[in-house]
């Protein structure tokens, strides 16, 4: 790509105008004249045709030497463009830096300091023209919603409500990784691309994110009915869920609107998705019955994200809530959550039930510290 070359040349700032004529004059023999119209859309941002753009090139510089003077190269084409050619409409002077910081606050949300919207839709559709060519290549798209944040704005105050979204934002893009591109999308909405990451992959940091939120204390929350002020999400994955820009938000937006049934949650959850892999890990775990029955020490078989497997003496109904402790140094870290019975199994000879548990939450942080890091990437996690 000529432009790529050139505009790197161009914006190098270490060349004066003779080495940089004597490297364009390199690039020409290697690129052939498409290197014209790419010093116009570089430095001037003008899109010419190959032939108008050597045209001007050739004319231009026919005036560098008068008598003894020798004119800058900016500025000798720039004078070209201006006062013969039609091509320039009241220019203005801009600093390559002033440029830049000009380019980015357009594509900026600047409450957030995320992506805008309309950058963010350019970009999908960038990824989608991309993607289309690459047979079974994929990428997830994650849209967020803040949950009843019109009470925590008539309780706290826009302000607060503002900073929440700063902080929101803040929370988001410390959790996706480098190649990702987080933006705001509406009000309290949020989207994510993530490049190269299939459905399974998109619903675990999903969760991370909802966890996060979740667990981060904000200034006023408490006055919420529920005291935590939370986030609900929804995941698409190319080309599955769409192969458009339209289709593929349509089908997040349509899974956040599950989501929003509970809030507090993901959707598609990460049970629903193929690649959930359990993990046998055998260590005590205790259990108790809501509010606050006995504890009963258990023996786990498997974990995944989304449940566990339990060997233990004590008898329980499908359905049942139970509290969960996992106390440390049988795992990495003491860790507490709650589950529902999906199934049981049989006493064995010795009197324990196997019992089958979903977690309420995904335990998806709590499960990446108890796997081994080399058995976390191989599921593709
Ligand atoms: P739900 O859980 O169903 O999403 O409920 P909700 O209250 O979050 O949703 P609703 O769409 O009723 O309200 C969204 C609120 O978000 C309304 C508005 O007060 C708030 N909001 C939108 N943009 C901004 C903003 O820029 N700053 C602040 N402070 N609040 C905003
Ligand atoms: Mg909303
Ligand atoms: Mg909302």
């Amino acid at each position: 790509m000529p432009q790529n070359h050139v505009q790197a040349l161009l914006t190098s700032n270490k060349l004066d105008d003779r080495s940089l004529l004597l490297t364009l004059e390199e690039l020409h023999r290697d690129l052939g004249d498409p290197i014209y119209p790419a010093v116009f859309l570089a430095l001037y941002n003008i899109e010419l045709s190959t032939a108008t753009a050597k045209h001007y090139w050739q004319e231009a510089t026919r005036y560098r030497h008068h008598g003894d003077t020798v004119h800058s190269l900016r500025a000798i084409i720039f004078d070209y463009l201006y006062t013969r050619t039609n091509e320039l409409e009241d220019p203005r002077i801009v600093s390559a830096i002033q440029l830049d910081k000009l380019k980015q606050c357009a594509i900026t949300d600047g409450l957030t300091s995320l992506y805008n919207q309309s950058h963010f839709k350019q970009e999908l559709e960038k990824l989608i023209f991309l993607y289309s060519d690459r047979p079974g290549a994929v990428f997830s798209l994650l849209l967020f919603d803040l949950d009843h944040f019109k009470q925590f704005n008539d309780r706290c105050g826009h302000l607060r409500g503002d900073r929440v979204l700063a902080e929101v934002g803040e929370i988001i893009q410390t959790q996706v990784p480098k190649d990702a591109l987080a933006a705001r999308y509406g009000g309290e909405e949020f989207a994510v691309i993530l490049p190269e990451t299939g459905l399974a992959q998109a619903i675990i940091l999903a969760e991370k994110i909802r966890a996060a939120v979740e667990r981060t204390r904000f200034d006023g929350e408490d006055r919420l009915d529920k005291g935590n002020l939370t986030i609900s999400g929804g995941v698409a994955s190319f080309p599955a869920a769409g192969k458009t820009t339209v289709s593929l938000i349509a089908h997040a937006d349509s899974k956040l609107y599950d989501a929003k049934i509970t809030r507090n949650s993901i959707s598609p959850r990460p049970s629903d998705s193929r690649g959930i892999i359990r993990h046998a890990f055998r260590s005590i775990v205790e259990v108790s019955k809501k509010p606050s029955g006995q504890i009963c020490s258990s023996l786990s078989s498997d974990i995944s994200y989304t449940g566990i497997l339990l060997k233990t003496p004590q008898p329980s109904e499908v359905g049942e809530e139970l509290e969960l402790r996992f106390p440390f140094p049988f795992w990495p870290d003491d860790h507490a959550t709650s589950g529902q019975v999906r199934h049981i199994r049989n006493k064995d000879a010795r009197g324990a039930y196997l019992i089958g548990i979903e977690f309420c939450q995904p335990q998806v942080d709590f499960i990446e510290k108890v796997l081994p890091e080399e058995i976390y990437h191989k599921a593709g996690l």
